[in-house]
């Protein structure tokens, strides 16, 4: 099918929460995308931080299509092994004793919430479910995700909110101590925030917070839905701040492409959720967890090494385009700051171009697959200091 049959389709049928841009790619390679008109996309973004092996990597498509082949779902009712697999390969490389497996960042970060709350409950009785996350976050687009992101423009319209959230500046202790009473059961932490304009939380900031709130028995809860899975050059990126949190949440790149969400619970959280507390009925998917295993098993520590050597090669070339003014982020999770135009208009001239790239408030955004080649990132450097030196 031809691009302007699909948008128009898409255009009239699709309930219009999206401004999209003007590319259909079909399919892929590593981080190559074409098109069925035969145009062909460098791609940065990994469908927002999705697809951590690229596209059509062998072992990843094996795994998914021989247990598609075999057992497609069985529900939570009855065991089936590529999650309990994966359950074990989590767990372990994580550090956590626990995970449950849900569909996405916001139903893993719901999960984290009513874990800090049944925990304070069970510990404190009733009044203590406050949860302060901090301005500038994002957790997602559910009810209580919306609520407990830190940003005012995703308080409207959807009234009445959840209650028991406020929020406090990042980086800022005094601003946490302030905002913390004797009604909060949890902090959320991005410990980079991702669609808030790749910001990082400073280390010592993260170290006392941590600190303090162990001491008053508040969790600490870190959103690593976009950080994770290797994004910034670890596992997980608390492990850059050496502070390990309570309560751990992952999804975007998790799955190497399907739907998969995780919270990860350590010791003082692992046995909170009983039975019949939680549920879903697509979370713990054979062919979710047999893809998302295959993303696992590759996430070796010299991938990792790679990955970072990839991240600071990356960085070094956006520094040399005339017209960036800064570059932040960890890894392959990279922001720059434009010296002149929007990122939207840029974004949308490179798409014209063959590239894909992301924005984050005025910034550009870059998430591009973990596998990406050198020769790919060359190539889409290039067409990135072309749109951007002559804007
Ligand atoms: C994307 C994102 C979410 C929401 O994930 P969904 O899968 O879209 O629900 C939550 N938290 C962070 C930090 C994210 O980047």
């Amino acid at each position: 099918m031809d691009f302007e049959t699909i948008k128009a389709k898409a255009d009239k049928y699709f309930m219009a929460t999206y401004g999209r841009f003007n590319a259909a790619p079909e399919k892929g390679k590593s981080a190559t995308l074409t098109d069925s008109e035969g145009r062909k996309y460098i791609d940065f973004t990994s469908g927002i931080g999705v697809n951590s092996l690229g596209y059509a990597d062998a072992a990843w498509v094996d795994a998914v299509a021989g247990q598609a082949s075999k057992l497609q779902h069985i529900s939570n009712l009855y065991y089936n092994e590529p999650s309990a697999l994966l359950a074990e390969k989590l767990c372990e490389m994580a550090g956590f004793e626990k995970v449950l497996f849900c569909n996405s960042g916001a139903e893993a970060n719901e999960c984290a919430i009513k874990i800090a709350r049944k925990y304070s409950f069970d510990h404190y009785g009733e009044g203590r479910g406050k949860v302060i996350t901090l301005v500038n976050s994002f957790h997602g687009r559910t009810m209580a995700t919306l609520a407990a992101t830190g940003q005012d423009v995703f308080h409207n319209y959807f009234f009445p909110f959840p209650e028991g959230f406020a929020y406090a500046e990042a980086n800022n202790l005094d601003a946490l101590k302030e905002a913390v009473d004797d009604t909060v059961c949890a902090v959320v932490m991005e410990p980079i925030q991702g669609e808030g304009g790749v910001m990082p939380l400073d280390k010592e900031y993260v170290k006392a917070a941590a600190e303090f709130l162990a001491q008053k028995d508040i969790l600490l809860i870190f959103d690593e839905v976009q950080t994770g899975v290797g994004r910034t050059g670890k596992l997980y990126a608390w492990e850059h701040f050496g502070v390990k949190p309570d309560i751990l949440t992952s999804a975007k790149g998790l799955g190497g492409g399907l739907p998969i969400g995780a919270c990860l619970a350590g010791e003082k959280c692992a046995n909170v959720l009983t039975k019949g507390t939680h549920g879903t009925t697509f979370g713990a998917n054979p062919v979710v967890c047999a893809g998302a295993l295959q993303v696992l098993e590759r996430l070796t520590p010299e991938f990792l090494t790679k990955v970072r050597a990839k991240g600071e090669y990356f960085k070094s070339q956006l520094l040399k385009i005339d017209g960036i003014k800064s570059v932040r982020g960890e890894g392959l999770m990279l922001g720059a700051e434009l010296e002149r135009g929007t990122a939207a208009d840029v974004a949308a001239k490179c798409v014209e171009k063959g590239l894909l790239v992301l924005t984050a408030k005025t910034l550009l955004r870059f998430l591009p697959p973990l596998v990406i080649t050198y020769d790919e990132i060359d190539e889409g450097m290039e067409i990135l200091k072309n749109v951007i030196e002559n804007n």
